[in-house]
């Protein structure tokens, strides 16, 4: 006792004597300057600190990406550069323009309303010249991914329903109460085949970018009432661009880990080195899209329990087809709300749904976790303003479209489509594994597979297809391309693809060292570019150009 006091006393005089010595020292330093000065200096000192704290506090971007940024910024602002950056991209805006549009004899934009509303026998007429504008042949099976289902039967069925809930809004319960119900099925359907439990929910969503755009927002709110101020997600560098547009959206950090170089999968240990106190929610794919391959989601899960963080399974492009492949024959390693750390899910009914598109589902373990989700402006003036989702109004035509389908297939149908996708799927990998010079993507259990070479530059081979009909996904990151199995590519089709894959290949091996020419070569060098924000303006450029009527001489409709 009388030691620990005699220590305190000591430690006590010590400071006295540090904290004179220092008041001498300050003082020492501040003669010679005027009060204003030193009042002057303080203020810009800590004006400084400050604004240095809050460049290093960014919510979204790391230090190296925005070091990063500000020295392309800096290079591409020097005025000799400034101009033939400008010049270079306005050339190949222009070029994407006239791609996009070739403008055909007698062919007008339309730029202003008609001044007369015109028949509907003129609208079909003139919608019918708008659809033979496009090349890509979905209904002959040339389309990867894209349209899942898309039957004739299926259409009228649509078409009838949408005639009859055109003008419903499930913004409007009371007066649409059938569209909420129907929306309210389509969740529980849909949790039923997740396995969720009775505390679990959901709601349904425009699409799977809304799907996980509300789970990112929900977990960034939950962990904003935690007091984490910098939320951050992790997930792998396959994983949905949708993060990326949530990281965006929502001023939450995305930490990419790198997927394993075998398996192409999520790097799970690279994974658990990146969370800490700040980690707001771990992303796993079921499957991912550029692979089409299933995450260790059990790994993922174990993560999520040990560390006590919200795991979100993006289930988006496999969420109607690995519920039931289990019973198609295909058993598949755990990915639902069976196992436990698993907290959200997305799945798209408008992909192997087969509903109309604009609809998707996000489904939560707890109902307490979905509260988050639930927006509510309560002093609106226009009264107590409360959405389940991002939108206000919503077309309840889509919600009774996605219902109609789900009860059109049934589980049987479902289960059907699932086994003959699948089959034709793994029939395709196993082919394209016997083709030289090219390997595919790890294990496809699912109905995607990804093809690449280390032979040769696999865009011409990509750019070859094309020239054949084949509209398939472009991959980087590795070079590479996949296709999407669906209900369009029967047998037929398959064996005309692994042909054609074939036929390319061998004549591209012919000179295996030659560069791709064309678009196939632009989205090449994109990836070698290292100023990854040239590649934002080449694309801002890309979209501009979709919404550019000026091209051809424009006016109104001529009768
Ligand atoms: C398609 C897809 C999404 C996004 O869905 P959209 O409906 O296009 O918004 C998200 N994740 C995966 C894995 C997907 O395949």
């Amino acid at each position: 006792m009388d030691a620990a006091q005699a220590i305190a006393g000591d430690v006590l005089e010590a400071t006295v004597i540090y904290l004179e010595k220092a008041r001498v020292a300050v003082n020492g330093a501040c003669r010679g300057f005027e009060g204003w000065q030193i009042i002057l200096i303080a203020a810009g000192v800590t004006l400084l600190v400050t604004r240095l704290y809050n460049w290093l506090d960014h919510p979204r971007l790391t230090i190296r990406q925005r070091v990063v940024h500000n020295f392309w910024s800096f290079l591409k602002g020097l005025p000799i550069i400034r101009g033939k950056v400008k010049a270079e991209l306005a050339k190949n805006v222009q070029k994407i323009g006239e791609e996009m549009y070739p403008t055909k004899e007698g062919d007008h934009f339309l730029n202003r309303l008609p001044a007369d509303g015109i028949s509907s026998d003129e609208i079909f007429k003139r919608l019918e010249q708008y659809k033979t504008a496009t090349f890509a042949d979905w209904k002959g099976g040339k389309v990867s991914g894209c349209v899942y289902g898309g039957t004739e039967e299926l259409s009228t069925l649509c078409a009838k329903v949408y005639h009859d809930f055109a003008w419903t809004n499930p913004l409007h319960p009371d007066v649409f109460p059938e569209v909420r119900r129907m929306e309210a099925e389509v969740v529980s359907m849909s949790l039923k085949l997740f396995h969720g439990g009775p505390n679990s929910g959901g709601t349904m969503t425009s699409g799977g970018t809304e799907s996980i755009l509300l789970a990112m927002q929900t977990y960034r709110d939950i962990a904003w009432e935690k007091g984490i101020d910098r939320p951050e997600i992790i997930a792998a560098v396959s994983a949905h661009a949708a993060f990326n547009k949530a990281s965006h959206y929502f001023g939450i950090r995305l930490i990419l880990v790198p997927n394993d170089p075998k398996t192409h999968t999520l790097d799970v240990r690279a994974m658990k080195k990146k969370i800490s106190k700040n980690t707001c929610c771990l992303v796993a794919s079921a499957p991912s899209f550029p692979y089409g391959l299933l995450d260790d989601i059990e790994a993922v899960s174990k993560l999520g329990e040990r560390y006590n963080v919200p795991v979100h399974v993006d289930a988006c492009l496999g969420g109607f087809l690995i519920p039931f492949m289990e019973k198609a024959g295909f058993p598949l390693p755990p990915f639902d709300f069976r196992l436990p750390g698993v907290t959200s899910i997305s799945a798209d009914t408008h992909k192997y749904g087969y509903a109309p598109k604009g609809s998707s589902v996000i489904l939560y373990k707890d109902k307490e976790t979905r509260n988050f989700q639930f927006f509510v402006a309560g002093s609106w003036s226009g009264g107590i303003y409360a959405t389940p989702t991002m939108a206000g109004s919503r077309p309840g035509a889509l919600i009774a479209g996605c219902w109609a389908t789900m009860m059109y297939f049934g589980e049987r149908g479902y289960v059907s489509t699932t086994r003959r996708i699948i089959a034709e799927t793994r029939y395709i990998t196993q082919q394209l594994r016997k083709i030289k010079d090219i390997y595919v993507f790890g294990d496809p259990l699912i109905s995607v597979v990804a093809v690449g070479s280390d032979k040769f530059d696999v865009f011409r081979a990509f750019a070859a297809l094309g020239k054949k009909g084949w509209n398939l996904n472009s991959l980087q990151f590795p070079a590479s391309f996949h296709l999407c199995v669906t209900q369009r590519q029967t047998r037929t089709v398959s064996d005309q693809f692994i042909k054609d894959v074939r036929d390319c290949v061998k004549e591209v091996m012919k000179d295996p060292g030659k560069k791709a020419e064309g678009a196939a070569a632009l989205y090449g060098t994109a990836q070698a570019i290292p100023d990854r924000s040239i590649i934002t303006e080449m694309a801002r450029g890309y979209l501009a150009a979709c919404y550019n009527t000026a091209m051809g001489e424009s006016n109104g409709v001529s009768h």
